[in-house]
């Protein structure tokens, strides 16, 4: 039984990843991020995930969110592993064509390529059954045009290629708009023409930025399309599944770096006779929080085992729950974590206020907490639908 208790091979990953970790501050600029990013790769951490015929290490999504956990526990939860290795690569692994693989997955997992995803659309946003993203094959050289748009894509500056969600024009205008979705992926390089960004100006103080994304009739070889244009949904969750478990690992990892910076302070300053740690209204919240960052793990765990398991269906219900878990606990260790510093909990110096925002995106990234509660409502409780 390896799901409730961490094997000793976890375990010695657990502390291998912690301890290289510490020996990186954290990184406040690109070029750290990106030296950050290469050494941990350089180490098998970043391709952990990906197929060992391919450069990676032939583990899975479970060593790959404990890596980003204690990443995100020193203080670095590099946000881009949610999507390079874990959804990208998972994707590219699943369902890529033998050149594909061959291309893409030695880079992403020896760090030197990174790779974006876009699914969000303005007009769409958690409803992405209404994406409008097109793509339509020209009959004579099978060539694809890409046509569309995409907002709050992570890292697109940063990443060599973005893998691009979209549905194909055969779905008629009505069904593509109002059905389901029947989604298909591109894999778009960074400099092709007709393919924009823009920045959006985020509060959120973070190496990694969010693009608005314009597809104008944007070329791309028939071998852009990773898998199977009509196998739809179960090629798109193999990578959404991951993503989910991935970002419980982000929230997880930095609610434990918050909750021991709270910890470290509360032990030792002093403004009555006792430490304000000695304090239950001090320590009791921290207790609570070290709790559900625990319990969320659990659950983490338990979604990540699922889906190396195999079981698609299983890791999605366990996904969900993990991130939702996962989102709340972060929001409430750090906020916890500020206020028990203080005034200090507002400084530059003790990094704790940047977190306030950064933590929010567990709450709201990739699928909400409300739309989670969604999930579980119709999916797990069978109780009807109000949209
Ligand atoms: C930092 C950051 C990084 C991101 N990176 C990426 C990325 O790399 N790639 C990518 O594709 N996307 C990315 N996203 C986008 C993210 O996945 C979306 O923001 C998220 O899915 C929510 O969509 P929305 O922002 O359009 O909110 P909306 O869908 O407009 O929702 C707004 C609010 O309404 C609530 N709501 C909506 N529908 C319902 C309902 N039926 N019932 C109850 N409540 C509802 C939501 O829970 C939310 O609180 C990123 C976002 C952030 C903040």
């Amino acid at each position: 039984m390896t799901t409730l208790i961490e094997s000793n091979e976890h375990k010695s990953l657990r502390e291998a990843v912690a301890a290289f970790a510490k020996t990186h501050p954290h990184t406040t600029n690109a070029e750290d991020n990106t030296r950050l990013w290469q050494a941990a790769a350089k180490l098998g951490y970043i391709g952990v995930n990906l197929p060992e015929a391919y450069g990676g290490g032939g583990a899975g999504i479970t060593e790959l969110s404990l890596v980003l956990e204690e990443l995100g526990a020193a203080g670095n939860p590099l946000l881009m592993m949610i999507v390079s290795p874990a959804i990208c690569g998972t994707v590219i692994a699943r369902f890529g064509t033998e050149e594909q693989k061959r291309e893409w997955l030695p880079p992403l997992a020896d760090g030197t390529r990174l790779m974006a995803f876009g699914i969000t659309e303005p007009d769409a946003g958690s409803n992405s059954h209404r994406i409008t993203t097109t793509a339509r094959r020209d009959a004579a050289t099978g060539d694809w045009s890409l046509t569309g748009r995409k907002v709050f894509v992570s890292g697109v500056d940063l990443a060599d290629a973005t893998l691009i969600v979209g549905r194909t024009e055969t779905v008629s205008t009505k069904e593509g708009r109002t059905g389901n979705l029947k989604p298909c992926l591109f894999i778009v390089p960074r400099d092709t023409p007709g393919f924009e960004r823009r920045p959006i100006d985020m509060e959120l103080n973070a190496v990694e930025r969010q693009f608005e994304l314009t597809l104008d009739d944007v070329r791309l070889p028939a071998d852009a399309l990773v898998g199977d244009e009509d196998a739809g949904l179960l090629q798109l969750f193999a990578g959404l599944n991951p993503e989910r478990v991935m970002t419980a690992a982000f929230g997880i990892g930095m609610g434990r770096y918050a909750l021991a910076k709270a910890v470290e302070y509360a032990r030792e300053r002093t403004v009555w006779k006792t430490p304000i740690g000695a304090h239950q209204a001090i320590a009791h919240p921290l207790a609570q929080a070290h709790i559900d960052l625990e319990l969320a793990r659990l659950m983490m765990q338990k979604a990540a085992h699922l889906y190396d398991a195999g079981d698609d269906v299983g890791a999605g219900e366990a996904a969900n729950m993990a991130k939702y878990a996962a989102g709340e606990a972060c929001v409430k260790a750090v906020d916890q974590a500020v206020h028990t510093l203080g005034g200090n909990g507002l400084t530059r110096e003790f990094g704790l206020a940047r977190l306030i925002t950064a933590s929010r995106v567990a709450r709201i990234a990739p699928v909400s907490r409300e739309m989670i509660l969604n999930y579980v409502s119709h999916q797990t409780l069978g109780l009807p639908k109000s949209y």
